[in-house]
């Protein structure tokens, strides 16, 4: 396996792979590695040749007061475990790099991009395309995968690449979920011990509104309000956001139906935590 920083040489290695007809498999990440992640990256091992994974924890997606400094980072772990998944290539730029002085060229998808995350942290979408578009034209994938754990943001990546004809593939994968129901998360490890416990209340709400989807409620308010009830009861969660949307259009919805999303962003201290699932199955 490689570890490469350059934006040119990694430009060039995929370059040269392209064209001698190696299929690209590339996993963007902010690193920290944990079965999500991988998750990732067992669906791109099977799907191509080479495996690019890239750990990158970009300024740019994060607003002013955020958890850029406190976000963890650890290259030597990540590398032992993106070897045993079978990258070929890390891509780990520094961020000077990405962004030399004087860069001036950003990425905004529109609509998509104002309700959910994209309302509660201003200017985080215009980083993520941005990042997402310049790793894509450094790597040149043939597909690239996304969990949907960040759904807005799969939807946003998607709409990107259909607008700007990007030529490569994008798939979407389930949540990875600890054993107790905690949707896995880098910024898991700075929660207390209780504010922990109290997150699982999220994907505790997030099961129990799909059973009562299933079974016959098709009101969303009456979903919402039991969720924000019962998150509401735990002492440290703040909610930032709750609601049911449509996959495509990431509207709220009336009625639930098929493509109905519950998504949620909820603060446990200064960790801020998202998760969502379909409510019909
Ligand atoms: P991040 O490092 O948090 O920026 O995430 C990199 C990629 O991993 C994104 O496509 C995320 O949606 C995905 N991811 C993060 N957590 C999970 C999870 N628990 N299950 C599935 N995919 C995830």
């Amino acid at each position: 396996m490689d570890i490469i920083t350059s934006v040119s040489e990694m430009q060039q290695r995929c370059m040269s792979e392209r064209l001698s007809g190696t299929r690209i498999s590339f996993v963007p990440t902010m690193g920290y590695l944990h079965q999500g992640h991988l998750s990732l990256l067992e669906a791109g091992r099977k799907r191509g040749d080479l495996l690019v994974l890239s750990i990158f924890v970009n300024p740019t997606q994060f607003g002013q007061g955020e958890d850029f400094e406190v976000y963890p980072r650890d290259l030597a772990q990540d590398s032992l475990l993106a070897e045993q998944a079978g990258v070929d290539i890390i891509f780990a730029p520094e961020a000077k790099q990405m962004y030399p002085s004087g860069y001036a060229t950003y990425v905004s998808v529109e609509r998509l991009t104002e309700t959910l995350c994209g309302a509660s942290r201003p200017g985080h979408f215009r980083g993520v395309c941005t990042v997402v578009n310049k790793l894509f034209n450094i790597v040149q994938p043939h597909l690239a995968l996304f969990g949907r754990k960040d759904f807005q943001q799969l939807a946003v990546i998607r709409q990107m690449v259909e607008d700007l004809n990007l030529p490569l593939e994008i798939i979407g994968l389930p949540i990875v979920r600890e054993p107790d129901g905690l949707a896995m998360s880098s910024r898991n490890v700075n929660l207390t011990k209780e504010q922990r416990r109290q997150g699982l209340i999220l994907s505790s709400v997030l099961r129990q509104a799909a059973a009562t989807a299933s079974s016959g409620e098709r009101n969303p308010q009456a979903l919402l309000d039991f969720a924000r009830r019962q998150i509401e009861a735990q002492p440290e969660a703040r909610i930032d956001y709750l609601q049911i949307c449509d996959q495509t259009t990431l509207e709220e919805v009336a009625v639930v139906d098929q493509g109905s999303v519950m998504l949620l962003a909820v603060f446990f201290g200064q960790t801020r935590l998202i998760d969502n699932s379909y409510l019909l199955s």
